[in-house]
């Protein structure tokens, strides 16, 4: 039997692009949302005619804005999904959701399309910052987002914030976790300000035209706010920027990590399937002409050797807290991740940064907080021995 997948589908839709963003996203589209879900649709029909009727054991409809579309749209996606694929009964299905952008009959019209997980971008709970990086919503209206979420049925919520921000302090990191906690999501993602070039809060900072960016020691200080308000509060970490409720773990987002296979349509969306990677174009009029034409444009990505693909199983599983499968690792690529990797995790497990428990080998509390250093050491191993190239 076929594996199952995971469904990615991307909506490049925003109100406005936040000054930090490189996301596939375009602001001023919104005349063409109908035309660009009628062209996912078909894209749906042509990836299931070539991959055949899989299994989909996730679902996430991600952005952009995916609650810029209709209650309708929504429906009319998920039941185009349900036709080309096998969509699991107990199916995940998230869709990520703008503070700014909620309706009540939305919401419920989500909900009773099948969505049963809402994503929300909140990022921070203090308005200026959030005015300082371009969010189109306050911080009231992120709270009013969660009060609707759960008068309309979602029992599974997550919380994205943002720390590391233009000129933030580490207590107003505090208050925004605090702020975050009280509303009781059952999931909160914290994750670091990436400054990306081309965006223009990169040209900002680098002109000296907004805040500084806050330091390394101020951004400790907030990974350790972070783990301790986390821990109090009884969220359990399970990946290095993810915290749940027991048995509220992103499933869709653990198939990443565990580099299982997943599909992904609309623009732009990258897919891992078959063993091939491939991917959309991220040009609006190129991504409509080929998905209306009811073709796949199945770009393929360059092809990956044994090393990379081994050393990014890696990359991406030492990122959850349960680390990576060493016994599916170890059928995929005919050797263990000791073999490959002797010394590193050798001395890392010597030094308390890694453990091996049965089939899994992650890293320590400890060793999360070093895991790129670990990962350099990785590939300086891997850079002194050919033999693993391939
Ligand atoms: S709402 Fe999200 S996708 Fe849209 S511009 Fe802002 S960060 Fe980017």
């Amino acid at each position: 039997m076929q594996e199952a997948i995971s469904l990615y589908v991307h909506i490049p839709l925003c109100v406005k692009k936040c000054a930090y963003c490189d996301f596939a996203s375009f602001a001023g589209r919104l005349s063409q949302r109908a035309r660009y879900v009628e062209a996912v649709c078909r894209e749906l029909r042509a990836q299931a005619a070539f991959f055949g009727r899989r299994r989909v054991r996730t679902v996430f409809l991600g952005g952009g804005t995916p609650t810029l579309l209709t209650g309708a749209q929504v429906q009319r996606l998920l039941d185009a999904a349900r036709a080309a694929f096998d969509i699991a009964p107990d199916a995940e299905i998230t869709m990520e959701g703008n503070p700014g952008t909620l309706t009540m009959d939305n919401l419920r019209a989500y909900r009773a399309a099948g969505v049963n997980r809402l994503s929300l971008g909140v990022q921070s709970f203090d308005d200026g910052l959030l005015a300082a990086v371009g969010r189109i919503h306050t911080a009231a209206q992120a709270k009013e987002a969660v009060r609707m979420a759960r008068s309309a049925g979602f029992d599974n919520l997550n919380l994205d914030l943002m720390y590391g921000l233009p000129g933030q302090q580490p207590a107003q990191w505090a208050r925004t976790l605090g702020e975050a906690i009280a509303l009781a999501p059952e999931h909160l993602s914290c994750y670091s300000l990436i400054l990306e070039e081309g965006t223009p809060l990169h040209d900002a900072v680098l002109a000296g035209a907004c805040a500084p960016l806050p330091d390394e020691d101020a951004l400790l200080k907030m990974d350790d706010i972070t783990a301790a308000h986390m821990g109090e509060a009884g969220y359990a970490q399970y990946e290095v920027s993810n915290y749940a409720r027991p048995g509220r773990a992103c499933r869709h987002n653990l198939v990443y990590w565990a580099c299982l296979p997943y599909l992904g349509v609309g623009l732009g969306a990258h897919s891992d399937l078959d063993g091939r990677r491939f991917y959309n174009p991220d040009d609006w009029e190129a991504y409509l002409r080929v998905a209306e034409s009811g073709e796949t444009a199945r770009e393929a990505e360059g092809e990956q050797s044994r090393e990379a693909r081994m050393f990014e199983r890696m990359m991406m599983g030492l990122r959850m807290v349960r680390g990576v499968d060493a016994a599916r690792f170890a059928r995929d690529f005919g050797a263990a991740p000791e073999a490959v990797w002797p010394e590193t995790i050798a001395r890392m497990t010597r030094g308390g940064l890694m453990a091996r428990e049965h089939d899994r080998l992650r890293l320590t509390p400890r060793g999360m907080q070093v895991m790129n250093a670990v990962l350099v050491a990785m590939m300086e191993e891997t850079d002194s021995k050919p033999q693993f190239g391939g």
